[in-house]
């Protein structure tokens, strides 16, 4: 039995659980914007321009197209510099080469790339390029006409546009998430996929997405989400982020097709009251008929993951200890760390059986 065998780093639970807490996060407002030449010479790039200066953030045009000035002294400094920044700059001609992303999308088209929350089992790390700093696309239009390539006709296509941001962290900034749900609401055949931790969509609401985008919200166990998801919404800011994108537009909704993303599951010590306490408030915040289909990822970390988050959290609890984790290898030979097989399916179990249970008309897309 998981509850057993309690990982001795994994964030510990918090007993009793206090009252929820509803942080709307605060904007995320970067000390430092710079601008490459050509991404001014974009015209979505000047919407932007124009965004930032009407947030009156200081704002730096570069001499040419390479960012400079992200290295600090030391790692720390690096991060937080680099997690401060917002860098407009042009896509390079590799993000228009689009990569199928199974099981999530069929392919995955990137706005920007780099994170202003401060997770510590982000995703990015490992997969990023350099200091963590966020780069938004400015020919993000040029590269919305090239997912047209990738249409596959008689089916809806899926494209994926959160998996090196969070793009409503950064769309009050940038109006990056809009452009691209306008753009799938013209589209027959293909749908627009985003997830966010973030839970400011009221500009999102009016967006004309014709059926074609489908809103998802990453969500977790309270300890899980308090402990080690910094600089985003609470739990219950998502959940009330939810229940709008989902609403009918004649309740002042969004009428958006919705997501639950589980993500990362863990088997902290009372896993199962935690994660049903976090079912039931699903259930009660979208207590109304709405398209909803939900994608449960447990916790993984690879060597290289492990190594890039402990130099920009060295005092995390997360758990990513080798020893008790199973191995897992992926097609190219990389090795990752997950689960032992009988935690995974006593957890995919406990999920199916209460998701069913509570949605028995969403569909669950996934378990990994
Ligand atoms: S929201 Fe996602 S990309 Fe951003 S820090 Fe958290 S895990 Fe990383």
């Amino acid at each position: 039995m998981i509850v057993e065998q309690p990982h001795t780093t994994a964030p510990k639970s918090v007993n009793p659980t206090p009252e929820p807490l509803v942080r709307s996060v605060r904007l995320w407002l970067p000390k430092r914007v710079v601008f490459t030449p050509d991404a001014l010479d974009e015209p979505f790039g000047q919407q932007i321009y124009e965004r930032v200066s009407s947030l009156d953030l200081p704002i730096e045009v570069m001499k040419n197209n390479r960012i400079t000035g992200l290295r600090g002294a030391d790692d720390r400094e690096t991060y937080r510099i680099a997690k401060n920044t917002l860098a407009v700059v042009k896509a390079p001609p590799s993000a228009f080469r689009l990569q199928p992303i199974p099981p999530s999308a069929d392919w995955q088209m990137n706005l920007a790339e780099g994170c202003p929350a401060h997770c510590q089992y982000c995703y990015l790390a490992g997969s990023l390029q350099g200091p963590p700093v966020v780069r938004a696309y400015a020919n993000l239009p040029e590269m919305l006409t090239n997912t047209i390539n990738y249409e596959q006709p008689g089916k809806q296509t899926t494209f994926e546009v959160s998996c090196y941001t969070d793009v409503i962290g950064i769309e009050h900034l940038t109006g990056s998430l809009a452009e691209c749900i306008r753009h799938f609401g013209t589209r027959e055949e293909a749908q627009l996929r985003f997830v966010t931790k973030y839970d400011q969509v009221d500009s999102l609401l009016q967006v004309p997405h014709n059926g074609q985008t489908r809103a998802r919200v990453s969500l977790n166990a309270e300890p899980i989400a308090r402990r080690l998801e910094g600089g985003t919404a609470s739990v219950e800011a998502r959940l009330q982020a939810l229940r709008k994108l989902a609403l009918p537009k004649e309740r002042g909704g969004g009428g958006y097709a919705v997501g639950v993303v589980l993500a990362p599951i863990m088997p902290i010590p009372d896993w199962r009251e935690q994660y049903t306490d976090l079912l039931d408030r699903i259930a009660e915040a979208l207590d109304f008929a709405c398209d909803l289909t939900v994608e449960f990822i447990s916790h993984r970390f690879t060597a290289g993951s492990k190594d890039v988050l402990l130099q920009w959290y060295p005092n995390t609890s997360l758990d990513m200890e080798e020893a008790s984790r199973a191995e897992k290898r992926n097609k190219f030979g990389g090795k990752k760390y997950v689960y032992q097989p009988t935690d995974m399916q006593a957890l995919k179990r406990f999920f199916y059986d209460e998701w069913q249970r509570r949605f028995p008309n969403a569909p669950i897309m996934y378990w990994t």
